[in-house]
């Protein structure tokens, strides 16, 4: 038998209802606040991501999936391709490539699969789902301002509130911008010197190229050399400390609660000022649920044009995860089953199951050549209330039989009348 790849998996119903539930209430909530949807490739050149997420980060060191790609022509070189594993760095090279600054602010968001080569766990796919938004312009736009920042978060909490995800957390943190992180990693590095050589190996390879990513380490035995370790918090300028305090005021004063954490730097290297993360209780170990930040130099560390922007990614499939336990509520359960009864009844069933149906009723039809014992059995599997039995005598009367399975109840209703009577329940 050939099975899903290890890390991937199928989406079967009724849990797709519960994705289509998610999604529909993120584009309504997206646009609320304006934004627009943008779809860039599955898959970019390699450079793009080991440019824009850095090539130090575990993603870009570990987790892509990248393949040279012959050349058409002999004379063409072969290119190194990758599938997108995030999305932010493809939605800055869309950016650049279309000048989209001279629209001036862009509020773009996207919703699709990402991919990582991360060892398969509940919580941690190879191929997962991402919903994700940016706000991105120039700074004469006002793409720089903290209210985006605020505005982004504010929107967070609205949505993860309308899908009826309790006891989220949010965390904050600024990491600054390249003034203070060259401060700060000059005195990361010089904290890392003397203690280094316990850590494991990742931590000895990141002292050296990017000491920053020592933050991202989970091995416990590290930890807790990490948290002795200096903080960005002490290390900001005037300007992103400012910046940092107007974030939260806003965020205080429109009533989004949230907890400063200076351990928070993110996975990514592109982040600079604002970097957040929203968790969820239910989720254990895999518990962010989102996280993003701001990226001020991403657009010209790509070749583009300053164009200062803040975005973020929900995991999609935890987000699905965490609201599973209320998957009923959203799921819509046909509202009636017709059962044709007898030769040629096919016929008309289909003719009453295309009216009901233009009346916003949800319809599973049966067969002709079911026994109406078959055909009861079928409409208590699907979960239908009414069965609505299409026989001669019906037909010819113009009134037929509406059984309600859960009281039992049948009665005889004109044809006119059945849609009204199976909406009203
Ligand atoms: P990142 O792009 O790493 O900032 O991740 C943003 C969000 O995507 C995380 O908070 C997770 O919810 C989700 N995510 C990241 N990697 C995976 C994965 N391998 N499987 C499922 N969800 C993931």
């Amino acid at each position: 038998m050939i099975k899903a790849i290890r890390g991937t998996r199928d989406l079967l119903p009724p849990d797709t209802a519960l994705w289509n539930f998610v999604e529909k209430t993120v584009r309504e909530v997206f646009g609320a606040y304006n934004f627009q949807e943008i779809r860039t490739p599955i898959f970019e050149a390699t450079e793009l991501f080991a440019r824009g997420v850095g090539e130090e980060t575990d993603i870009v060191s570990k987790e892509m999936f990248t393949w040279e790609d012959r050349g058409r022509a002999q004379s063409e070189k072969n290119q190194l391709l990758t599938l997108r594993p995030e999305n932010t760095a493809g939605v800055v090279r869309a950016y650049i490539e279309h000048n989209l600054q001279q629209r001036g602010l862009n509020k773009l968001y996207y919703i699709g699969p990402q991919f990582r080569r991360e060892r398969p766990q509940k919580g941690r796919y190879r191929q997962f789902y991402q919903i994700g938004a940016e706000v991105i312009g120039p700074a004469s736009a006002g793409s720089e301002s903290p209210a985006r920042d605020a505005e982004v978060l504010e929107l967070l909490a609205t949505l993860l509130d309308r899908l009826g995800i309790r006891d989220w957390s949010l965390r904050l943190n600024s990491v600054g911008c390249a003034n203070d992180r060259a401060a700060y990693n000059e005195a990361l590095r010089k904290a890392l010197e003397p203690v280094v050589s316990e850590m494991c190996e990742d931590c000895q390879r990141r002292a050296v190229t990017n000491p920053l990513r020592v933050f991202d380490c989970k091995v416990p035995e590290d930890q807790p050399i990490i948290e002795k370790l200096p903080r960005i918090s002490q290390f900001l300028d005037e300007g992103c400390r400012k910046h940092f305090e107007q974030v939260q005021a806003i965020l205080k004063s429109v009533g989004v609660p949230f907890t400063l954490d200076d351990r928070l730097v993110r996975g990514l290297d592109y982040y600079t000022r604002t970097a957040f993360e929203f968790t969820h209780g239910a989720l254990g170990a895999q518990n962010a649920i989102l996280g993003g930040g701001r990226y001020d130099g991403l657009s010209e560390s790509l070749g583009g044009p300053s164009a200062p922007g803040i975005g973020f990614a929900i995991g999609e499939d935890r987000l699905v995860l965490a609201l599973q336990e209320s998957a009923e509520a959203v799921l819509r359960t046909p509202d009636v089953y017709i059962a044709p009864l007898g030769a040629g009844m096919d016929r008309e069933a289909a003719r009453l199951a295309r009216e009901l149906r233009h009346h916003d009723l949800v319809v599973e039809l049966g067969d002709e050549n079911f026994r109406l014992k078959k055909s009861f059995e079928t409409a208590s599997k699907v979960g239908v209330r009414y069965v609505l039995i299409v026989g001669e005598n019906e037909v010819k009367s113009g009134s037929y039989a509406l059984k309600n399975l859960e009281t039992g109840e049948q009665v005889s209703v004109p044809r006119a009348e059945l849609a009204g009577k199976i909406q009203a329940k």
